[in-house]
């Protein structure tokens, strides 16, 4: 099946409303293994509704319209695409008396009765959140055509209970993705080392950026969920062996902060964290995993100097002689939060966030990330060169880098590039 979704509605040309019923019935067909070939966006008017609809009933298997099928004058959807798909529009009485049922004997205008008015022969989907049902039925082109209604309070269960059966039915056949986030080599790098797998038709592979960092997905379609990992599995062994296995930290897990929160919970440790230009931003990513609260000890948000001696126990000589972004107060600060948590690991990070403060010798983007373990500090320096990057980046990416030290060392993987000492 070759599927197109189209939304109707002026509100989203105007950048009112995000369209995110386009997002939730893509990742259904993509789960169901239709191909997607095409999102568009038209407004409440019946010449372009009519002109847009005509030509995806003529390229495509599948059409999903969204929105416009409720009372107002604006909600033009169904009659303009029954019209472009040569089918008649009829009234349907179960629907009528369900709406009737709605208004509770209160008195019900015309246009209210027109949503019961759907193309002959059509599967009506049932609406348990509104007023408006969807429905399914063919065009004269041969193509299926679902109008879904726009509101995602009532397109999402709808999709969930009627649209997704409906289809599963027809597709014969599933999508298996499975996501590779690497950390600690860039989406270029990596495409490069991929190129020809990134060339294959099933599985496709293909290379995301995200939050500095990336991920490699590799995506199979199959009659079955199992013949789908069959044919992931041998592309990924290339990736992993090709990008190198230390820098993939996980496949299908989200985040960095999940992978460690994980592998520290396994090994039955614990964390604390101290930080000064991230301000907070390493403990909230642990403590955004569940069941953080068995790891995470404390953490300390430690800017001025004063409390970074006191509190932390960093010496009135190391800011002195080397400054508060320095490596050595970021291994005092790792060290000092580590011995007053009683923790296993402690995580002490300072820098230069920008977008001020920042000198030749102390530029922004310069941090400091120290790791501290009963056996050894290790401290790496991040740097954004001469690239100037948002007081939001230098902060994501140092509490990013803070999270990879910290499962290479819970996996015996060797210290990443720019350790210092
Ligand atoms: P109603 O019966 O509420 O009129 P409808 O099916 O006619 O429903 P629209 O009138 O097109 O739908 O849209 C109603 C509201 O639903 C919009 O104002 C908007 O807030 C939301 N909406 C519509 N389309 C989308 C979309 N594609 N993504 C997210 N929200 C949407
Ligand atoms: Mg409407």
């Amino acid at each position: 099946m070759s599927a197109e979704i189209l939304s109707v509605g002026t509100e989203l040309l105007l950048g009112r409303v995000v369209n995110t019923d386009t997002t939730a019935i893509a990742r259904v067909l993509s789960v169901l293994g239709i191909d997607m070939l095409r999102t568009e966006v038209v407004g409440d008017n019946d010449a372009r509704l009519f002109e847009t609809v005509r030509a995806a009933l003529e390229r495509s298997t599948l059409l999903i319209t969204t929105g416009g099928l409720g009372p107002t004058g604006d909600d033009i959807t169904k009659e303009t695409v029954a019209r472009a798909a040569g089918v008649p529009l009829e009234m349907h009485e179960p629907s009528l008396r369900t709406i009737e049922a709605h208004f509770k004997g209160r008195v019900m205008d015309e246009n209210q009765k027109k949503q019961a008015m759907l193309p002959r022969g059509c599967t009506v989907f049932a609406n348990h959140h509104g007023t408006a049902p969807g429905c399914a039925f063919t065009a004269d082109t041969g193509c299926e055509v679902i109008m879904l209604p726009g509101p995602p309070s009532e397109l999402v269960p709808m999709l969930e209970e009627s649209v997704r059966p409906y289809l599963a039915g027809k597709s014969g056949a599933v999508i298996v993705t499975h996501d590779m986030h690497v950390y600690g080599q860039g989406e270029g790098h990596v495409a490069a080392l991929i190129d020809d797998l990134m060339n294959g038709a099933n599985p496709t592979v293909a290379t995301y950026a995200k939050d500095g960092e990336m991920f490699v997905r590799v995506a199979a379609k199959a009659v079955d969920e199992k013949t789908a990992d069959a044919l992931c599995a041998p592309v990924m062994e290339e990736v992993r062996r090709r990008v190198g296995s230390e820098y993939i930290y996980a496949v299908d897990i989200e985040t960095l902060e999940e992978t460690v929160v994980r592998k520290l919970l396994a090994r039955g440790m614990t964390i604390a964290t101290a930080e000064s230009c991230t301000g907070g931003l390493l403990a909230k990513r642990i403590t955004d995993v569940a069941g953080a609260s068995d790891v995470f000890e404390m953490g300390a948000v430690t800017y001025a100097n004063r409390i970074k001696e006191q509190v932390l126990g960093v010496s009135a000589q190391t800011l002195e002689q080397y400054g508060a972004v320095s490596p050595q107060t970021a291994r005092e600060m790792a060290e000092g939060i580590r011995k007053a948590a009683g923790s296993d690991i402690g995580i002490g990070i300072t820098g230069i966030a920008g977008p001020g403060g920042g000198s030749a010798e102390k530029p922004v983007g310069l941090v400091y990330i120290a790791m501290s373990t009963a056996e050894k500090t290790v401290v790496c320096r991040k740097s954004t060169g001469s690239r100037v990057r948002s007081r939001e980046w230098n902060r994501h990416t140092a509490a990013s880098c803070a999270l990879d030290l910290v499962r290479r060392e819970l996996d015996g993987l060797p210290l990443p590039e720019g350790v210092v000492n």
